[in-house]
């Protein structure tokens, strides 16, 4: 008998590899197996308690029922009053929309954008999603290259060099995943300056990471733009500021000319996101914030850490992180590839990591690094993976 096969676009469909290695600890670890997880992007923090009280009001108080697609109108005022109190601008309620966890918005965005003929630009190593989704609706996928020498941040001019007519979106991510890379402004005023040739292209900035920033920095959204503001979708949401990534809760906010068909892509496959989630959500955006300034305090003193360890490596150079929790160590001296030093950890010294080349063919020699883990638990791997190191 033939074997079914889905089609032709589905089978163009990539992975987050990070969620196979993480399958694979857990299976190691039910083993018996004594395994460090630096492999996953999530906070190891728990959702404040006032949020989780809020969610849990919410249920008693009768919220089982679906809302409305983009969310509940509170919630949606609520991320646009977040947005004046943070960058100072302007945010019409009525073009947020409230998804299950910010992925939706990446996936609603690409589906919207992209087609045979079209090209887009998307981060290279970046986010896996963004290449595979390009790949399933037939645009052509442009790498943007990130480069270690400038803090993983892009060449303006070269990015506008690579923008033609075909161009129906350009996705940028600062604080980046996987390599904690922090885009300066002035690449983004070069960006937005020469694009204004290329008015119909569309941009797409994934600013999940926007409250996890270092060294005092604040966040520079590119909502601050107003000349791109009916052309810019911003990816924002809990799952990384509050701890809440299995909640599922996350938001976009869409230039009005697209805002109804990304609503109608939620109505066509979930119809809306969880009720209770999203009153959590409010009290999230609305209470107090100071656990997620001590989120951050202690994932500054992690980032110190594992540079300093992985810097003093046979064969390694780390640049520091400026952003998110994800160090991305430069591995090409280690005489191992990616792939090779990834499984080696994991299989042989239960160190749990993830190969370059899970964020793009642009991330072989590096391997990304979740600090989102115990300082503890952070020196038992940094000397396991030394002790693999020297042992070649
Ligand atoms: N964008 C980036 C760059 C991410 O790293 C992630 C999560 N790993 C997401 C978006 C998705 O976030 P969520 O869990 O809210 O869907």
């Amino acid at each position: 008998m033939e074997a079914i096969t889905p089609t032709q676009q589905a089978m163009n469909l990539g992975t987050e590899t990070a969620f196979a290695v993480l399958a694979r600890a857990e299976y190691l670890a039910a083993q018996g197996k004594d395994i460090i997880n630096l492999g996953i992007g999530q906070p190891d923090f728990k959702t404040p308690e006032h949020i989780v009280q809020k969610a849990q009001q919410a249920l008693t108080d009768g919220a089982h029922g679906y809302t409305p697609a983009s969310g509940i109108p509170a919630l949606r005022e609520a991320v646009a009053s977040d947005l004046e109190r943070r960058y100072s601008v302007n945010v019409d309620p009525s073009l947020v929309l409230i998804t299950p966890g910010a992925k939706p918005i990446m996936f609603f965005a690409i589906m919207l954008m992209g087609e045979p003929g079209t090209e887009i630009l998307y981060p290279n190593p970046g986010f896996p999603i963004y290449e595979s989704m390009i790949q399933y609706t037939g645009a052509k996928a442009v790498p943007i290259e990130l480069k270690e020498d400038v803090g993983f941040s892009f060449d303006p001019i070269k990015l506008l060099d690579q923008v033609n007519e075909r161009t129906r979106l350009i996705i940028l991510n600062s604080p980046a995943n996987p390599t904690g890379g922090v885009i300066p402004k002035e690449n983004f005023d070069i960006l937005i300056n020469g694009l204004k040739k290329y008015p119909k292209t569309v941009i797409l900035s994934d600013e999940i990471y926007s409250r996890i920033l270092y060294d005092g920095k604040k966040h520079f959204s590119l909502l601050n733009y107003p000349e791109i503001r009916d052309r810019l979708i911003v990816i924002d949401g809990w799952s990384k500021t509050y701890a809440m990534t299995g909640w599922r809760l996350g938001y976009g906010i869409w230039p009005k000319a697209l805002f109804e068909y990304a609503e109608r892509l939620a109505v066509n496959s979930y119809s809306c996101p969880n009720a209770a989630a999203q009153y959590a959500g409010i009290a999230a955006l609305e209470g107090p914030q100071e656990e997620v300034s001590q989120m951050v305090e202690e994932f500054d003193k992690r980032r110190d850490a594992i540079t300093e360890s992985l810097n003093s490596m046979p064969g390694i150079s780390c640049v520091k992180p400026a952003g998110a929790f994800y160090a991305f160590p430069n591995i090409k001296n280690t005489g191992y590839s990616s792939q090779i030093l990834q499984e080696r950890l994991l299989e042989e010294k239960g160190v749990a990591v993830v190969s370059g080349t899970a964020f793009g063919d642009l991330g072989e020699g590096y391997l990304r690094i979740s600090y989102a883990n115990s300082l503890e638990n952070i020196h038992i791997a940094m000397d396991r993976m030394r002790t693999l190191l020297e042992e070649k």
